[in-house]
């Protein structure tokens, strides 16, 4: 028997009607991926209120690599609030935030002297780091990339490229920021092809300072080392080393939002280590705080510490209880070898979504790097049309078959994978086949209505 158990349809009884009081006091600008309200959580096992337990391959959004309820996070978080839970690092300093510090200094990649800044949000994290490179570059412009996300606030939203639901209405935005095409091989902006395309989109950089905005006025470029919110769109592997040499020759501080990937996901701590690349930042939140809202910026000595005191800092930033988190989630990951495990996990992923690819039409593309693997939905191969519905329905099949899942995309037809790495091979492979029965089912309906 699998770890799956449902007790009720889904959603049960009690999910249904907390969703009723939720939709009466909570603001409708909160998406909710499955209507299930979770009672606890245990490595990749979520309880829901209703009793059924559910398999999670969407960790909170990335933010749970190191599982639920994590035994020795959930420890360390117990140990600090018995001695205190918060004192405002700008007023009692407290050791773990200066640990946590030490620590991020010497993982994150980069053979140079750091320093970092601890706050609540990926968001807040981005949002600084802009500031930073802004205060240490006396250059105002900022360069992103099509199809990438970086936050709501408005500086970041300015950085997120989604129109709808994430821009529209919420405007104006900053206006010194310029976005260039992201290297999405399965939909490149160029028409082009990889490795013929001799990675043209990397390239463009060079282009954009002719065109659209002037290298010198540049103080940064932001870019995540794999698209999340995106789709998982992983770019050739010399990508990020093409946009970083064209940052160094123009003096653009280059920041890797690693938000999504970092931490194990990739295959590696982080996922600019599979390019080698050393960015000048590196901003990380989500599962850093093992579920505590944490983030960090972490990058060259020189850099962090141009602003001065006061310049930076927030009333809740590196929380001695996220600090706490924090260190427990990365003695796991050192220990447990999560990044080891995440490889493994995507290897297995994706063994079986090339099987999907060959079996279902409606599989357009499979990718992604370590367990971070995605499968995007089109409606036609040839037009690649994306299937947007078809894919909230696989999502919708796979809840109410006890696996949660989480879609992602410009165009909204991408399931990504995003279950904690302590996820056994049992419940992995439960849970794909959850997947594929729902791809098999959808796939099926789509075609009955074709031919209707
Ligand atoms: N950057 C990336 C790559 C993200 O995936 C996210 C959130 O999904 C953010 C930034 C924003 O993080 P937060 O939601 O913690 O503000």
């Amino acid at each position: 028997m699998g770890v799956i158990q449902l007790r009720t349809a889904i959603p049960g009884p009690k999910s249904q009607a907390l969703m009723a009081r939720r939709e009466a006091a909570v603001v409708r600008g909160w998406f909710h991926a499955t209507p299930v309200f979770i009672a606890r959580g245990r490595g990749a096992v979520v309880e829901d209120v209703d009793g059924n337990h559910l398999l999670d391959f969407a960790g909170g959004i990335g933010t749970l690599n190191a599982g639920h309820a994590a035994p020795n996070v959930q420890a360390a978080v117990k140990r600090q609030v018995e001695n205190f839970t918060h004192a405002c690092m700008a007023v009692t300093p407290y050791e773990s935030y200066v640990r946590l510090a030490e620590k991020l200094n010497a993982i994150t990649p980069g053979k140079f002297a750091k320093k970092t800044l601890l706050v609540n949000s990926g968001a807040e994290g981005i949002e600084n780091a802009v500031k930073i490179a802004r205060y240490a570059t006396k250059r105002s412009s900022v360069i992103c990339f099509e199809d990438a996300f970086h936050g709501r606030t408005l500086a970041t939203l300015s950085l997120t490229s989604k129109i709808q639901p994430y821009k529209e209405g919420f405007g104006p935005f900053l206006s010194e920021v310029h976005r260039i095409p992201y290297a999405y091989c399965y939909r490149c902006s160029y028409q082009l092809e990889y490795p013929g395309c001799g990675v043209h989109c990397a390239h463009h950089l060079e282009d954009t300072f002719k065109r659209v905005v002037a290298a010198e006025t540049a103080a940064a470029v932001v870019m995540e080392p794999v698209l999340g919110e995106g789709g998982f769109v992983t770019p050739p592997r010399e990508f990020a080393g093409i946009v970083q040499e064209i940052c160094r020759k123009h003096g653009i501080l280059l920041i890797a939002d690693e938000v999504q990937t970092g931490f194990g996901r990739t295959g590696k701590m982080f996922a600019c280590e599979w390019s080698g690349i050393e960015p000048d930042m590196v901003v990380t939140a989500k599962s850093l705080g093992g579920g505590l809202p944490l983030a960090a910026v972490t990058g060259r000595a020189e850099v962090m510490d141009q602003a001065g005191p006061g310049g930076l800092g927030s009333t809740y930033g590196g929380n001695p209880l996220a600090c706490e988190a924090a260190l427990a989630v990365i003695e796991q990951m050192e220990r447990e070898e999560l990044p080891a495990r995440a490889l493994r996990i995507g290897e297995r992923v994706q063994a079986r979504a090339e099987k999907w690819a060959k079996e279902i039409p409606l599989v357009g593309d499979v990718r992604g790097l370590g367990a971070m693997r995605a499968v995007e939905l089109v409606r036609d191969r040839a037009t690649r049309e994306p299937a947007k519905e078809e894919t909230n329905g696989v999502a919708k099949h796979c809840y109410e078959h006890g696996l949660i899942t989480i879609t992602a995309g410009t165009y909204g037809n991408v399931i990504r994978t995003l279950m904690p790495l302590v996820i056994s091979d049992a419940e992995l492979e439960e849970g794909l086949g959850v997947l594929e029965n729902a791809l098999h089912a959808v796939a099926a309906g789509a075609a009955q209505t074709a031919r209707a």
